[in-house]
């Protein structure tokens, strides 16, 4: 049995980490919504001091139950953290971590929890390859991403925890650091500089005040203008694409060390 399997353990709590998260962030948006209800009430109507009153103490007094459910999501984060880091810490992974800077164990053991065995795909009991990995965490080749049968299932909470991990681990230590993703992503960045578009690019688009105007008046009637902002073929890259992709250049980098050194130290 390979050593890269996570544990039960690991892939409960991460599982339990993130729905409590869920929780937690839609009370929260529930919470501030209502706030914001609030001060946007009395904006518009005459509020008595009653109503005021009233709302305060569903709301803002002592006794606030969201706020209460709030704290509570965030110690079962905090426990199940905990158990990730725990087991992550004493796993095979643990070297691979200590030798690049920036990754966290929790936000490792997120990652580990949703793709099992690097090496090994679980839906087809058949070893993957890494372009698998790859479509499976939605940054493959279009092309497979298409094809999606079992094999080239996509997991959608793969996406925000992987993004969560590369951050740190890339755009977000000092330049210099090396042991890390971020020389990558810097040299990606080089890379990408000048580049031009082989497809239309909503991303990079550009909203002239006429464009902006229109787009206006056409959604207040209900209909939504395509393409008419889009970058064109030969436009360059703007930064934010040219960001975009570093960063995906170094999730699929990051996907091939692990999977490489599964198979190394299997
Ligand atoms: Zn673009």
């Amino acid at each position: 049995m390979s050593n890269f399997i996570p544990s039960l353990t690991l892939v409960s709590s991460a599982k339990a980490l993130r729905k409590a998260e869920q929780l937690r962030v839609s009370n929260q948006n529930q919470f501030n919504a209502m706030i914001a209800s609030r001060y946007d009430i009395e904006k518009h109507n005459d509020i008595t001091a009653d109503d005021r009153n009233q709302f305060d103490s569903f709301f803002l007094s002592k006794d606030r139950s969201l706020d209460d459910a709030i704290a509570i999501f965030k110690q079962v984060e905090n426990k199940h953290a905990r158990i990730v880091e725990k087991e992550v810490a004493k796993s095979p992974f643990n070297d691979f971590i200590e030798k690049h800077r920036g990754i966290g164990l929790k936000t490792f053991g997120r990652v580990w929890a949703l793709i099992g065995d690097p090496t090994w795909n679980p839906h087809t009991d058949e070893p993957r390859l890494i372009s698998h990995l790859w479509a499976y965490s939605g940054i493959g080749d279009p092309a497979i991403k298409k094809e999606r049968g079992k094999k080239y299932k996509v997991n959608t909470n793969l996406g925000p925890a992987l993004h969560n991990l590369i951050m740190p681990a890339s755009q977000r230590l000092p330049a210099g650091s090396l042991d890390s993703y971020r020389p990558l992503y810097e040299a990606q960045k080089a890379r990408y500089q000048g580049r031009v578009h082989n497809r239309p690019c909503a991303q990079c688009g550009t909203k002239s005040a006429e464009q902006q105007a229109l787009q206006d008046e056409v959604a207040a009637a209900g209909i939504t203008l395509l393409n008419d902002v889009s970058a064109g073929v030969g436009d360059p890259w703007k930064d934010g694409h040219i960001n975009g992709a570093a960063i995906r250049y170094c999730k699929k980098q990051f996907l091939k060390d692990i999977y490489l050194y599964a198979q190394e130290n299997a």
